[in-house]
């Protein structure tokens, strides 16, 4: 497989892809392409197309639409996973971009009793989701939320809501929850931040249906849990 380009849904004219500045860059001087060459473009929004460069000048890289499909590398299921903001932004970065590579959906960082005070703007992050979805071959690019009140997240619902937590009892580990809940499309997993989640925290989530779940005996970095649960409900999901 090689590395998509990217071109919002905008940049599509009928059959025709205009690139963008950035991406006729990356065409040009990194790859080389020339004129006549297929590559694909995905959207963002879930468009994968099948595209022949036909205009390759300094004013602009353009080309023709020869098939399109949809959700090309996209999961069957829909996982949210809402981490706590981290202290360490760069840590959150990098789950940031392991998190599009396992397939996840939507990211809300969450604000806890916990949490450390860090600004976050997600419009940092737009040029990492990109290129991460370009170079694992989704079609979507994850969608980042404002950061988010744990309480005003409690509230939604969705087929299994789960929350980790180190005392979980171990016979609610989350491979095992989710052999049980085999026909769950929508998930979320909450994940807390250094300090962990309240023992309040937990009581509300579990008041609000969510499931306490274990990721095994050992204190996983919180983006390391959230990887870690992303992963098992990839691979549990297929
Ligand atoms: N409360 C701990 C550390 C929290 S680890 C302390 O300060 O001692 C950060 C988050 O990762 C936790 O809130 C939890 O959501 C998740 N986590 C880490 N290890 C876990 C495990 N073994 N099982 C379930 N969740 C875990």
């Amino acid at each position: 497989m090689t590395t998509a380009f990217f071109a919002p849904p905008e940049a599509f004219r009928g059959d025709r892809v205009l690139f963008s500045a950035e991406e006729a860059h990356h065409a040009v001087r990194v790859l080389r392409a020339s004129v006549g060459e297929v590559v694909v473009v995905v959207d963002g929004a879930g468009g994968w197309h099948r595209v022949r460069l036909d205009q390759i000048d300094r004013q602009q890289v353009a080309g023709t639409v020869l098939e399109r499909r949809s959700d090309v590398g996209e999961p069957a299921y829909h996982l949210t996973i809402g981490l706590a903001l981290l202290k360490n932004p760069g840590r959150f970065e990098t789950f940031l971009e392991k998190a599009v590579e396992l397939g996840v959906h939507t990211v809300m960082p969450l604000l806890t009793a916990r949490t450390e005070k860090t600004r976050f703007r997600p419009e940092r992050y737009d040029h990492l989701l990109v290129a991460a979805m370009k170079q694992c071959g989704r079609s979507r690019t994850l969608c980042l939320t404002e950061p988010q009140p744990l309480k005003s997240v409690l509230q939604a619902a969705s087929d299994l809501s789960l929350i980790c937590h180190e005392q979980a009892d171990p016979a609610q580990a989350l491979p095992a929850v989710l052999s049980r809940h085999p026909d769950a499309r929508q998930l979320r997993v909450l994940v807390g931040p250094e300090g962990g989640f309240s023992d309040e925290e937990v009581r509300q989530a579990v008041a609000a249906g969510y499931l306490s779940v274990s990721l095994g005996p050992r204190r996983l970095r919180a983006e390391t849990a959230a990887l870690a649960a992303a992963a098992a409900v990839m691979l549990a999901k297929g």
